[in-house]
């Protein structure tokens, strides 16, 4: 394989995807030489087949507003690659969704879900609608036109969407009570991110977050480290941020510096305690602003700017959505000194800056794909369940999720070791993930 000959033919045949071909050429440059050593996987094409998707489906949803308007969106699903289970990754629901988003993140979640263990193929779909603003009636009436049509595409065996960005227990509810009604069976399979009295998992919704901060520990633990006293600089407090600050708090550490779209926090005493609560509140009153965190409790808000950079922290988790990090914020990232940045949204970095980070001597940079792999982790062991008819304690999902974040970091660490790039946590990860869609799709024999 050659990666630049292989990218410009990717670039000719989809011009102007860019979020896609983003994020195919940061996996293919780290996989190139462990690829040419797989004459057999050349052989079969396994990476021009990997790279495009088995199917996407779009369509048009149609659905009425509280004024009585109609309103046409689009939906989509990236049904990416099954080679080693049922297709498996969320529905997101925001205005810029579109095929070249989708498709990026499809590719991501094959390799991510690949890392988790568990039989998963990757897919990922959504709309773009844009929920804010809804109401509450309009948001049923959108997931129950979205769910006619796309009923005919998912299955516990086929294909099983859950949430993301505009995706929360809210919409799954309505989704799969619409899917329910229509085939006429309790399918739980068919959806995860349930809730718990439909078949959902106990963990599901703080899963991601906390499996970030287990992650965080192995890496922390690498360097004969502890999470205790450690301190945290995000940027989100969606779901996946409220989960990191929300476990951090829980192991001893904290969150000191937190961004939203309307500027950053900055709380040196960490957001712990009744803050969560407060965060939650603030949250579904206004998802835009994280000033009133601050007016709150006496903090320093700096607005419109991002905390990379500040030099009182540990770590930096990005949480909040892709390419998030750029070259100007990855430079002032490694001039602040600080060692860890653990990628956590689905590509919250581009991939200029993060060459430039992972040549940075003094850091250590860990991959989204592996550090947020807990969410659709747990959605696997919400499957799981839902397979056996029972309902495992918050204590046995818990050891799952964490046995599973170890298991991450341990084969990503050792991948990178075999092929001698030392403790190469983003390579490790890239390459343990392929290496096993790659000898499941050889196996399966060429179509
Ligand atoms: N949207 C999440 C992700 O990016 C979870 C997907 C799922 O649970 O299927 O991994």
């Amino acid at each position: 394989m050659n990666v630049n000959n292989l990218m410009a033919e990717l670039e000719r045949k989809h011009p102007g995807e860019n979020e896609y071909l983003q994020a195919v050429r940061e996996v293919l440059e780290s996989i190139e030489e462990v690829y040419n050593q797989h004459p057999e996987f050349e052989k079969a094409k396994i990476v021009e087949r990997l790279v495009e998707p088995d199917r996407i489906f779009t369509f048009r949803v149609t659905w009425v507003d509280d004024k009585g308007e109609v309103q046409t969106n689009l939906g989509y699903r990236v049904q990416f690659n099954s080679a080693i289970g049922p297709y498996k990754g969320g529905l997101r629901f925001h205005k810029a969704v579109n095929p070249s988003m989708l498709k990026f993140l499809g590719f991501e979640q094959t390799f991510k879900n690949a890392l988790t263990t568990l039989p998963m193929g990757g897919a990922k779909g959504g709309s773009d609608f844009n929920p804010k603003g809804k109401s509450d009636r309009e948001v049923m009436r959108f997931c129950q036109a979205f769910m006619t049509e796309f009923h005919r595409h998912i299955g516990q065996d086929i294909d099983c969407p859950a949430g993301d960005v505009g995706v929360g227990g809210r919409e799954v509810g309505y989704l799969y009570g619409q899917y329910r009604r229509i085939v006429g069976a309790a399918e739980f399979g068919a959806m995860s991110g349930k809730a718990i009295c439909t078949g959902g998992s106990i963990l599901r919704p703080e899963a991601t977050g906390f499996g970030a901060v287990y992650y965080l520990r192995e890496v922390l633990k690498h360097d004969g480290k502890e999470v205790k006293g450690i301190r945290v600089a995000m940027s989100g407090y969606g779901n996946v941020g409220w989960g990191i600050m929300k476990k951090a708090a829980e192991l001893g550490a904290k969150v000191t510096y937190f961004a939203g779209p309307d500027g950053y926090i900055h709380d040196p005493d960490g957001v712990v305690g009744e803050k969560l609560d407060f965060i939650l509140e603030m949250r579904a009153k206004d998802p835009m602003h994280c000033k009133p965190y601050a007016d709150k409790y006496g903090v320093e808000f700096v607005p419109g700017e991002k905390c990379w950079g500040v030099k009182d922290v540990d770590v930096y988790m990005p949480a909040a959505t892709q390419n998030d990090v750029r070259m100007e914020s990855a430079e002032k990232i490694a001039a602040s000194g600080v060692k860890y940045y653990i990628e956590v949204a689905n590509m919250p970095t581009t991939n200029d800056a993060l060459n430039y980070l992972r040549a940075q001597k003094h850091m250590v940079v860990a991959p989204s794909k592996a550090v947020n792999a807990g969410g659709v982790g747990v959605s696997g062991l919400e499957m799981s369940q839902n397979s056996e008819r029972l309902v495992w304690t918050a204590e046995e999902v818990d050891a799952q999720l964490h046995k599973m974040m170890k298991n991450i970091h341990k084969v990503s660490a050792e991948a990178a070791e075999e092929y001698g790039l030392g403790y190469d946590l983003v390579a490790g990860a890239n390459i343990a993930g392929f290496k096993k869609v790659a000898q499941a799709m050889y196996e399966q024999g060429v179509f």
